[in-house]
């Protein structure tokens, strides 16, 4: 036997939401984005489940491209930051990568290089989430330079990143999109744009290229679902067990600083699981948990390697009984990792790429010929 905390991964659920961001942007390109090993999903394992369907796989860095060629991906990756210096170039021309470049200094770079091919590029302009990228003004001549210059570069789009597409409010996001498209068309450019709210909710700004994240981990990123959201399928199942069960008599705390006071006599089940796993110790009391498929909440801090739950009202559960800390649990109920994240004054995003090392992943699926819905 060993520690029962285990990561599942579903690769199938995995192609079926690639699936369904295509579905959703037919006349646009989905580049799947592999980051922080795939939102801490494993970025080889996704990469070679997704490999088949996508045209382009994007990452933050070049370490993470070194880490998809190493193991064999051959498709056309992205960096999503471009280079981080200068002495990238000949590894991003050596492994055939695209990049997007965001600053006068990553153009003068490519300019003064000589790559064996021309480098795909896009340039980031920045239409109002004030991180990454030109000023309009500034990309209008950035473009025209690259332009110029096929011997180096190769394939331009200009790529934005909205700051709001999740919100209900879509005043801010319209103003992003109106500010690119006009640019676009000024310049003739083809585009990339959406991330993942966007490719579910704004089927306008799409782009010829779409870069959806999260939503490909069946994660819903809209403050207010949709229907194309409510399809998505959770990827990672995050399970452990019961391996203590202590009852307690009225007024008992539990755990460190006693956060969590028993108001009755109480079943208080001991989870292997913890903050040292990567789940999130800001998890208040009342956190959605699944004991045997049926919800449980978290009483009590969560600690490094375990967490408490209330099993008062289970009272099969006991020693060995599943835990879901988020996904689908063994009896086929569904906690999504959404809604434990507002738990923990967070989002999926956090909690998923926050899976530590420690947790063994563990794949199903993911072959071109395994079942899709
Ligand atoms: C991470 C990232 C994405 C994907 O965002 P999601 O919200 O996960 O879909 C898209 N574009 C850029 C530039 C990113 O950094």
């Amino acid at each position: 036997m060993a520690r029962p905390l285990i990561a599942h991964i579903d690769l199938d659920a995995l192609r079926h939401n690639y699936r369904l961001a295509q579905e959703l942007a037919p006349g646009s390109r989905s580049v799947a984005v592999l980051k922080a090993d795939a939102y801490g999903h494993g970025a080889v394992a996704c990469a070679k489940a997704l490999e088949d369907l996508v045209p382009a796989f994007a990452v933050a860095a070049i370490e993470e491209a070194v880490t998809l060629r190493d193991a064999g991906i051959a498709t056309p990756i992205v960096l999503l930051e471009g280079i981080f210096s200068a002495d990238e170039l000949p590894q991003v021309d050596a492994l055939g990568l695209s990049m997007t470049l965001h600053s006068d200094w990553q153009l003068e770079a490519v300019l003064a290089f000589t790559p064996r091919r021309p480098i795909p590029t896009w340039l980031k302009v920045d239409s109002g989430m004030h991180r990454l990228g030109y000023s309009p003004a500034a990309a209008e001549v950035a473009w025209q330079r690259l332009a110029a210059q096929p011997r180096c570069v190769t394939d331009l789009h200009l790529m934005s990143h909205f700051a709001t597409a999740d919100l209900a409010d879509i005043g801010y996001f319209s103003r992003q999109h109106r500010l690119v498209m006009a640019l676009a068309e000024r310049l003739g450019a083809p585009t990339c744009l959406a991330n993942s709210p966007a490719v579910l909710a704004h089927p306008e700004a799409h782009g010829d290229y779409n870069r959806p994240g999260v939503m490909l981990y069946g994660s819903d990123p809209l403050e207010l679902s949709c229907e194309a959201s409510r399809r998505l399928h959770p990827v990672m199942s995050l399970t452990s067990e019961i391996i203590a069960v202590r009852e307690l008599s009225p007024g008992e705390p539990v755990g460190y600083g006693g956060r969590f006071t028993t108001a009755g006599p109480s079943r208080i089940g001991v989870v292997a699981c913890g903050y040292g796993d990567g789940y999130d110790r800001h998890a208040v009391d009342g956190t959605p948990v699944l004991v045997d498929g049926k919800p449980s909440v978290i009483a009590g801090k969560v600690s490094m390697d375990m967490m408490t739950v209330d099993l008062t009202d289970l009272p099969e559960a006991g020693i060995g009984s599943e835990v879901v800390l988020w996904g689908v649990s063994r009896h086929g109920a569904l906690l999504s990792v959404d809604d434990v994240a507002r738990y923990c004054d967070t989002i999926s995003y956090t909690l998923l790429t926050g899976v530590l090392p420690r947790v063994p992943r563990r794949y199903v699926g993911g072959s071109a010929s395994s079942p899709v819905d």
